[in-house]
């Protein structure tokens, strides 16, 4: 884990197809241990070679989480032609990759938040626990269905297995991306591209400056392995009940505020929240080590509580882990407006402001050694502006999620996925604005974006049977 808590910055571009092999600097730049191995040869030269252009639109979303999908549907119903590009097979990041779970910063919004939300409930696929009585509680594979029903009715093109390797970058622009699937290397190009990866791939490949972790010793948030459970008979939760038992039992767990979550629908089916894991989410060997980590964890616990934690827990078993490791802090990438934590203390609201963020900082302990748990920050409400989804660095760039530009605190607070969903909307106006005038994001007439908005917002997009 040499090298990987830094506060860092990227600020320099690498022009795809260049035969130079990847600098040792630049390995340190991604946080990336390889350079730290000396037995490791430092690089390959790789062939140039001739990649297809596989595919061309107009609107291209990078990652089809909370941020991504709102983006994309978005720019689809205001009029753009769109396409998602998704590692997984499935849509939805954290929420169903992750299995997050529960709402946040969703209550007071309209507009997709809204329309998810009531279109969970409707199912049945959402319920409210006394803890959270604002937030749904959502069933994983009906967010998944949810999804893949709105990219049918909004018609935008969606492609899984498909991850974004590399840019290609013209100057101040991008002009596509490369893509690595089962359908080998491909090329895309769109007019303008949303990076709503998460971690800013996409801006880190063209070369975007960004920071990472928090000031000092830029150590980031620790990543948390979800556990799946079936036999359970008690209702919600957790917290100090479990982690007394497992701390009698003589196992403290790596996340203090263990906690349960049920599946609607689906009775005895929980979600554990029982783990902290630590390392760099741009580094594989840090991510393969905490998969394991966390799977060896959860599996230790729930044979824990079927033995100590009485009579609702004698029938449990473990479904499965996962599916992915959730990443709650990696890249942040400089945008046209760097939000701090002073504005979110002042309340700040912005001209352009796109995004009303009511939720507070929840900062889990970036070090174990500072303890297993998080601090909450309160503020008052604020706003986030448009500018944070500019890129500096690129024209025709935008960010949405948790990957736009703010401070290691702010970060904390907007990361949560009502504020994604809302952020995504944004850009995916935004890039629809672009395409329809021809112009970058930068350029986009701010009381018409906010115009826009605002009437995507309150329309109906779907019959109240949905
Ligand atoms: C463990 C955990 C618990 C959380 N709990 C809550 C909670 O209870 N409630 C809440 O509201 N928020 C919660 N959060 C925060 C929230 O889930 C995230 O901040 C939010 O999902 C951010 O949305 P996003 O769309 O920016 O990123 P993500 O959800 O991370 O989505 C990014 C998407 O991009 C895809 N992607 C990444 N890289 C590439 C690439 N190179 N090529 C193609 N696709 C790519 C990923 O597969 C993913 O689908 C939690 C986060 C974590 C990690």
């Amino acid at each position: 884990m040499a090298g990987a808590y830094r506060e860092e910055t990227r600020p320099k571009a690498i022009a795809q197809g260049t035969k130079i092999p990847i600098p040792v600097a630049e390995n340190q730049a991604m946080g990336d241990s390889r350079s730290m191995n000396p037995t490791i040869p430092q690089g390959m030269l790789e062939p140039a070679r001739h990649v297809p252009v596989a595919r061309e639109t107009d609107v291209l979303v990078c990652g089809g989480g909370p941020a991504g999908i709102a983006a994309a549907f978005t720019a689809a119903r205001a009029g753009a032609r769109v396409l998602i590009l998704e590692r997984h097979p499935f849509l939805g990041g954290v929420w169903t990759a992750g299995a997050l779970t529960i709402l946040i910063d969703t209550e007071h919004k309209d507009g997709l938040n809204r329309e998810i939300r009531r279109r969970l409930e409707k199912r049945g696929a959402a319920t409210y626990c006394g803890l959270w009585p604002d937030w749904p509680v959502y069933g994983l594979e009906a967010m998944k269905a949810l999804l893949d029903e709105m990219v049918e009715e909004t018609g935008v093109e969606v492609q899984y297995y498909t991850t974004v390797a590399a840019v290609a970058r013209e100057g101040r622009r991008i002009s596509g991306v490369f893509t690595e699937s089962k359908s080998g290397r491909e090329f895309v190009r769109a007019k303008v591209i949303i990076d709503a990866t998460g971690d800013g791939d996409v801006a880190a490949q063209a070369g975007c400056e960004f920071k990472l972790g928090r000031p000092g010793d830029g150590k980031t948030q620790p990543m948390t392995l979800y556990g799946r459970i079936g036999g359970y008979t008690g209702g919600p939760v957790h917290v100090q009940p479990l982690l007394d038992i497992a701390i009698n039992a003589g196992v403290q767990p790596s996340y203090g505020d263990v906690t349960l979550f049920p599946q609607p629908g689906q009775p005895g089916v929980f979600l554990l929240m029982a783990t902290h894991l630590y390392g760099n989410a741009l580094d594989v060997r840090d991510l393969t080590r905490a998969e394991m980590q966390g799977r060896a964890e959860i599996r230790k616990l729930v044979d824990l509580y079927r033995r100590h934690a009485g009579p609702d827990w004698k029938n449990v078993y473990l479904i499965d882990t996962g599916p992915f490791l959730g990443v709650r802090e990696s890249r942040r990438i400089l945008g046209r407006h760097y939000l701090t934590v002073e504005e979110l203390k002042a309340g700040k609201t912005f001209e352009d402001g796109i995004c009303h963020v009511r939720f507070i900082a929840d900062i889990h302990h970036p070090d174990p050694s500072e303890g297993s748990g998080l601090t909450h920050v309160f503020f008052p409400a604020y706003d986030i502006p448009y500018r944070c989804l500019i890129a500096r660095d690129v024209d025709n760039l935008m960010m949405a999620g948790r990957c736009i530009s703010g401070d290691h605190i702010a970060f904390a607070s907007y990361r949560v996925t009502g504020d994604a969903i809302a952020m995504g909307e944004a850009a995916g106006v935004a890039a629809a604005l672009c395409v329809k005038h021809g112009i970058d994001p930068d350029d986009v007439h701010r009381p018409e974006l906010l115009a826009e908005l605002a009437k995507m917002r309150t329309t109906e997009w779907t019959s109240p049977a949905c």
